[in-house]
């Protein structure tokens, strides 16, 4: 099966439970999508799962196909669905094509029969959390009202025991937002993880006062404020910067580094274009995007048109082209568009200094969080150039800091900071 006009490989967010959880994180947008299937039972059949799984390996054009199940919670669906999922991919696969398996799950369903199998199929897992017990059962309860926290740190000690390969999603809300290092320092010293996807919570308030659509200008008070934002990322960098790069990776480091290698865009949020990462719903409904699963973005059903064709079409393509079109010109001839591309169009709903529509509600953040790191990255990509290992900088930071820790020794209260902020030392590092 093959449209020429159809990319030769393209990303499908699988959600064979629909929105359908077995928690009820407060912040989570996709449990009001419930509402867009009224009465359905919310699973993905046998018929829908082999068309898709069929027409998915078939339509791709690389020797890799990544199958990426997701939700509400794709283990309400239960192991025998993924033993069967995994079975029909090989068995679609065009000759010669690896399938890897990837599946996101806030881990409370998984078992030692789950891990086993997770870990046979060489699964890579995305475990839902947000820091430490206070910081994670603050949005993350069940649909009793309790914390998961106990939960889902079982699973992550489970998939150790089992070699699960996991990484961890944390979103970045109003509750954790000020505890960046709390946050990072409990994944990578107590959890022990290495890989971790941080997501900003924007929760937009319809104008009916739900959060269903990608729809107001106003958000919820769960939602991260964008100075917060950049502040988060800023703290966690400065430690890694120093102390983690090639053993710690949090999705937007790496995305930034490729940024400034010219590498071009790690994450979907940071590249020019949309159109590469569409959502399937249960019943075969493929949409535009995981963030745009609602009937305008709807491109129509992989049982009734072939998906290639719908990935294919002009609907999709503009639907991606917006994204670079669409930007306001305080993007366009911003410093750091180059590794930000105005983030996902989802946020952008507020408004220019200059009153222009559709800047990214957390700009303020992605603005400060790149030209903090802007040196630190020139560094890196030098090394890279160079031929040599990115990790080469935390020597070159280290040596700085001591260089500027004998200049402080030695400033005077009026003097210009060392740090070469252009204040004076007593209002910058040497105040207090
Ligand atoms: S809309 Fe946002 S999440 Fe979806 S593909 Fe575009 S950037 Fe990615
Ligand atoms: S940092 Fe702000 S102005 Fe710059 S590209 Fe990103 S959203 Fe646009």
């Amino acid at each position: 099966m093959t449209d020429r006009k159809a990319p030769p490989a393209f990303h499908v967010m699988a959600k064979p439970s629909g929105a359908a959880c077995n928690l009820n994180c407060a912040y989570c947008f996709f449990l009001e999508k419930e509402k867009l299937y009224p009465g359905s039972d919310l699973r993905m059949s046998r018929a829908v799962l082999e068309e898709y799984l069929s027409q998915y390996t078939r339509g791709q054009r690389v020797p890799e196909a990544t199958v990426a199940w997701q939700g509400g919670e794709p283990t309400l669906m239960g192991l025998d669905f993924f033993r069967q999922a995994v079975a029909l991919a090989g068995a679609y696969a065009l000759p010669g094509m690896r399938v890897a398996h990837t599946m996101q799950t806030n881990g409370t369903l998984l078992d030692d029969t789950w891990c086993e199998f997770l870990r046979e199929n060489e699964f890579l897992v995305g475990l839902s959390m947000d820091g430490p017990r206070e910081l994670h059962d603050a949005y993350r309860l069940d649909k009793g009202g309790r914390g998961t926290f106990a939960r889902v740190m079982r699973a992550a000690r489970l998939m150790q025991q089992h070699g699960v390969d996991f990484n961890i999603l944390c979103t970045v809300h109003a509750a954790n937002a000020g505890h960046p290092l709390e946050v990072y320092r409990f994944f990578r010293d107590e959890l022990g993880a290495e890989w971790i996807q941080f997501i900003p919570i924007v929760e937009r308030i319809n104008y009916d006062g739900t959060t269903l659509l990608q729809q107001g200008d106003k958000v919820t008070d769960r939602s991260v404020d964008p100075t917060q934002w950049g502040d988060f990322l800023i703290a966690i960098f400065d430690e890694w910067v120093r102390r983690d790069v090639g053993a710690m990776f949090v999705n937007y480091f790496e995305a930034a580094a490729a940024s400034w290698v010219g590498a071009g865009a790690a994450m979907c949020i940071t590249g020019e274009t949309c159109g590469n990462a569409l959502a399937l719903e249960h019943n075969g409904d493929l949409y535009t995007c995981d963030h745009f699963v609602e009937p305008d973005y709807l491109l129509g059903n992989i049982m009734e048109t072939p998906m290639l064709e719908l990935v294919a079409s002009d609907r999709m393509r503009r639907f991606g082209e917006d994204k670079r079109d669409t930007l306001p010109r305080y993007c366009r001839e911003c410093p750091v568009l180059f590794a930000c591309h105005g983030e996902c169009p989802k946020n952008r709903f507020t408004r220019t200094p200059d009153g222009e529509a559709g800047l990214n509600y957390i700009c303020a953040g992605y603005r400060a969080f790149f030209a903090h790191i802007d040196p630190a990255m020139r560094i890196m990509a030098d090394l890279l150039k160079k031929g040599r290992y990115a990790d080469g900088i935390m020597g070159i930071l280290a040596e700085r800091d001591a260089a500027l820790r004998k200049a402080y020794s030695h400033a005077g209260r009026n003097d210009p900071c060392p740090c070469g902020s252009g204040r004076k030392y007593k209002h910058c590092h040497g105040r207090g």
